[in-house]
């Protein structure tokens, strides 16, 4: 199987190319020329496999450059009980909220308790597999933007992984205490660590700048390096998230929720478009998914997408207590227009440039009725947010974290709005501990916060027995090792110095 640029066709690459190049030259997107079609059989063939046995089907049928060895290899590596702590890292768990039954798909027992490692732990052996089938000798400079969960994440796949770097950019305001904490004590002796001034979209603009300056990739290339990215822009980040939901529809039917064959609704949690994307190509693979539900909080630039067909990125900016979806650029929107615009690359390349340029664009009519038939957006703001958690913890007695709840309550206004009655799956981004401050202030009846975090910590754990996840148990005593800041023109220069080659 080959993958082609969504801004340029004529640019093709082979599944470990993209995996290695991570952004196409041009700035597209890489996309897979054909999806894998399962019918119903092949997914009754699947429902007696277990997480691994599901992933490496799904991505034995979409790297077609990569031996079956080289497959197994990578995922039994990546999803081991000691990482997930238990074979299934994605389970289920059925609650009912508001008279509504949903499954609340648990992205987030890998180690640094974010949905991220889902895709993070698996996509340093794809990438330097790739590597080595493509670009013999180089070391990979992995370039992170991060709102908070991804850098943690990429951070911990790849310390100490042979033949690679990685730098992480973060928002010097934009992340929550225990996220800066998790990254600035980060072990590992090819990691660097850095807080811009500026706020996601500023980062993640430095990094694709960096990434397309010729002069820099010259500089790289004299001192046998490559940049690739670990951002859900990396197709080796995509297709690991396609498989938990095969694997939560495959969960569906064995729990008797769904007969074979019978649709589900997903409910995501959406910032960069990413997680949901992924949920949109297993339906196109043939998974039965009725209404993909995106949510957001704030920062509804999707929301308002879905319902007009206009994106508008100029707009206030939120910090909001959902930071991982303080996104106003979703980057991977971009591959979902252009499967919708019937695989145009130039309808694509003149909205992403109308972006850049305007900070905005309108889709044609087919392309608005595509997306908002298959799509439902909606939003809600932090006191929603809040008070969603605390009706779930009453009333379903399970306590989740402010972007889960972010979901919930769209899933809540679209059961309002439409009576839909289709089984649910909702995706659980993240541990509620890794925002103790927002969660706790939702529970605890209103008394005095302590001040540090992981006093935070401790009170949550006191007031709802809930457990406190291992990894973030034992920041606790890590002093930090990073404390850079750095301004957004600065970011070049900052990486070329920490690479030593200024
Ligand atoms: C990254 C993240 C999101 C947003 O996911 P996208 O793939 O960027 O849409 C939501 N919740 C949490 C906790 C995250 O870390």
């Amino acid at each position: 199987m080959l993958y082609n640029s969504t801004e340029n066709k004529k640019e093709v690459v082979s599944a470990s190319q993209a995996i290695a190049q991570g952004i196409s030259k041009d700035g597209g997107l890489f996309v897979p020329q054909e999806i894998p079609k399962y019918d119903l059989n092949t997914i009754k063939g699947l429902l007696k496999l277990d997480y691994k046995g599901i992933a490496q089907k799904v991505f034995a049928d979409y790297l077609s450059d990569f031996t079956e060895d080289e497959i197994k290899d990578c995922v039994e590596k990546a999803y081991t009980i000691e990482k997930f702590g238990s074979d299934n890292p994605a389970p289920i768990a059925f609650k009912s909220y508001n008279g509504n039954e949903a499954g609340i798909l648990e992205l987030w027992h890998g180690p640094t308790c974010a949905f991220k490692d889902m895709a993070l732990q698996i996509l340093p052996h794809l990438l330097t597999k790739s590597l080595k089938k493509t670009n013999d000798g180089k070391d990979a400079v992995i370039l992170v933007a991060t709102s908070g969960d991804t850098g943690k994440a990429a951070l911990e796949g790849f310390k100490d992984v042979e033949h690679t770097k990685i730098i992480v950019f973060y928002p010097v305001d934009g992340v929550s205490p225990m996220q800066k904490h998790q990254m600035n004590t980060q072990e590992g002796s090819n990691v660097k660590v850095c807080a811009i001034e500026g706020n996601f979209d500023d980062a993640q603009t430095g990094v694709k700048k960096i990434f397309t300056t010729p002069e820099i990739a010259k500089q790289l290339e004299k001192n046998n390096m490559m940049f690739s990215s670990a951002n859900s822009i990396n197709w080796g980040r995509l297709l690991p998230q396609i498989v938990y939901y095969i694997a939560a529809y495959c969960e569906m039917v064995n729990s008797g929720k769904i007969q074979l064959g019978e649709k589900m609704n997903v409910v995501v949690p959406t910032g960069n478009f990413g997680n949901i994307l992924a949920s949109y190509y297993a339906y196109c693979m043939g998974l039965p998914i009725y209404k993909f539900i995106c949510a957001s909080n704030s920062n509804n630039v999707l929301t308002d997408f879905i319902n007009t067909g206009v994106y508008n990125k100029n707009r206030q900016f939120y910090t909001t207590i959902s930071p991982s979806m303080d996104i106003l650029v979703s980057s991977n929107l971009e591959r979902l227009l252009y499967k919708l615009s019937g695989d145009s690359d130039i309808s694509t390349k003149e909205w992403m440039t109308k972006l850049k340029t305007e900070g905005s664009y309108t889709v044609t009519p087919e392309v608005k009725d595509a997306v908002s038939t298959a799509f439902y957006g909606g939003y809600c703001d932090d006191e929603a947010t809040k008070a969603t958690i605390a009706k779930m913890y009453r009333d379903a007695g399970y306590l989740c974290d402010t972007h889960t709840a972010v979901a919930v309550n769209v899933y809540d206004q679209y059961i309002t709005e439409t009576g839909d009655k289709t089984p649910t799956v909702i995706a659980s981004t993240a541990s509620p501990y890794k925002f103790s401050k927002a969660v706790l202030s939702a529970v605890n009846d209103g008394k005095e916060l302590p001040e540090s975090e992981f006093d935070m910590v401790d009170m949550l754990n006191n007031i709802t027995g809930v457990d406190i996840p291992a990894p973030l148990a034992s920041l606790k005593d890590k002093k930090a090792r990073f404390s850079d800041v750095v301004k957004v023109d600065n970011m070049p220069y900052y990486v070329l110095k920490s690479l030593g080659i200024k």
